[in-house]
């Protein structure tokens, strides 16, 4: 491993999120300095200490004195696994970008793997635990998410739910990610023009420590999938979206104007009159709503970064990655 110096020197960043890890992360270090010892690329590697209460971010201090590719961050309280992801895509020099969990689940021997898809073009390049190591309960959900998320955004991975992923750095450097939404980089990044691809990696059961997440993390990643759905087909053109959901609400309130003037006229009771006409007000006022969201959201999208973000083609010159085996 060349140890990366200034911000020209770094090709690559690995980027790795740590909650309360102080067992998993000397041996993550070396083993991912093992990893990539023989490459021939500059590498820094980057801990995020996600507000860890336990001696991690002793750890990653000595660790940066015994490594000089090696840098950390600490957040002052725990943020979730994407914000410490997003702040290590923020504070990354490389060209590309690889993630992994800090848990030792992930192999780094598996990153020489993502890199050649990289060089070979890709700009994203995602892990499958085809065999993974965790309890069926996690597996089988897992499953669904990735279904679903396959089929509503066009992008076929098995395995979103993979840490282990490289990333060309201009793909993921755009992406407004809030929540818990990591899982949906290669979606989101897809906007932009990201080409995506997915190798099979190895995984390996939680040696130390235990999973930071509960039962609820179900909950909030199919709500995320609903989110990130909504993100992906309105945020182009909001006021279609809106549109659209005000038309049978126009409909509505035309029909129930006809039905309110045809109760006066063929001298139905004067109460129905008035229902029908209160029902046409208020489908006009959820049409009028309706229609200002949809200029907010125009609003919105306009001072976006995500639906800005184009990513330029990438000529074969430029992919200068090379894996040469010493
Ligand atoms: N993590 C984090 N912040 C959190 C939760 C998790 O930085 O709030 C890190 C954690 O330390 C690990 C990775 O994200 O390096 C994946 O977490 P975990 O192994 O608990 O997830 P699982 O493997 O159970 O999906
Ligand atoms: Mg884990």
């Amino acid at each position: 491993m060349n140890a990366a110096e200034t911000s020209e020197s770094v090709q690559v960043s690995i980027v790795v999120p740590l909650y309360n890890e102080q067992e998993s992360v000397g041996p993550l270090v070396d083993s991912i300095t093992k990893a990539v010892r023989n490459i021939d690329l500059s590498f820094e590697i980057i801990l995020v200490d996600d507000g860890s209460t336990d001696r991690t971010w002793t750890m990653i201090e000595s660790l940066a004195d015994a490594y000089p590719g090696l840098r950390g961050i600490k957040f002052r309280r725990n943020f979730g696994q994407t914000s410490a992801m997003v702040a290590g895509f923020e504070h990354a020099r490389g060209w590309v970008i690889v993630t992994l969990d800090g848990d030792l689940q992930n192999d780094p021997a598996d990153i020489p793997i993502l890199l050649d898809k990289i060089s070979e073009g890709y700009d994203i390049v995602s892990g499958w635990r085809k065999n993974r190591q965790d309890h069926f309960s996690r597996v089988l959900p897992s499953r669904v998410a990735n279904y679903m998320i396959s089929a509503t955004t066009g992008v076929r991975l098995h395995d979103y739910g993979c840490s282990l992923k490289a990333y060309r750095s201009e793909c993921v450097k755009s992406l407004n990610a809030y929540g818990e939404m990591h899982r949906f980089f290669p979606a989101l990044a897809s906007m932009t023009g990201a080409r995506v691809t997915e190798v099979e990696v190895n995984h390996y059961p939680r040696q130390y420590g235990v999973s930071k997440y509960g039962f609820n993390r179900i909950f909030k990643v199919f709500s995320d999938i609903f989110a990130m759905n909504l993100i992906i087909k309105f945020s182009s053109s909001p006021l279609k979206g809106f549109t659209l959901c005000a038309i049978p609400f126009f409909f509505l309130s035309v029909l129930f104007a006809l039905l309110s003037v045809l109760t006066v006229l063929l001298g139905w009771t004067p109460g129905k009159g008035s229902f029908f006409m209160l029902a046409s007000g208020l489908c006009v006022i959820s049409v009028i709503y309706l229609i200002i969201l949809g200029v907010l959201g125009e609003l919105v999208v306009s001072t976006s970064d995500l639906t800005h973000a184009r990513l330029p083609e990438i000529s074969k010159k430029e992919i200068y990655i090379r894996r040469e085996m010493k």
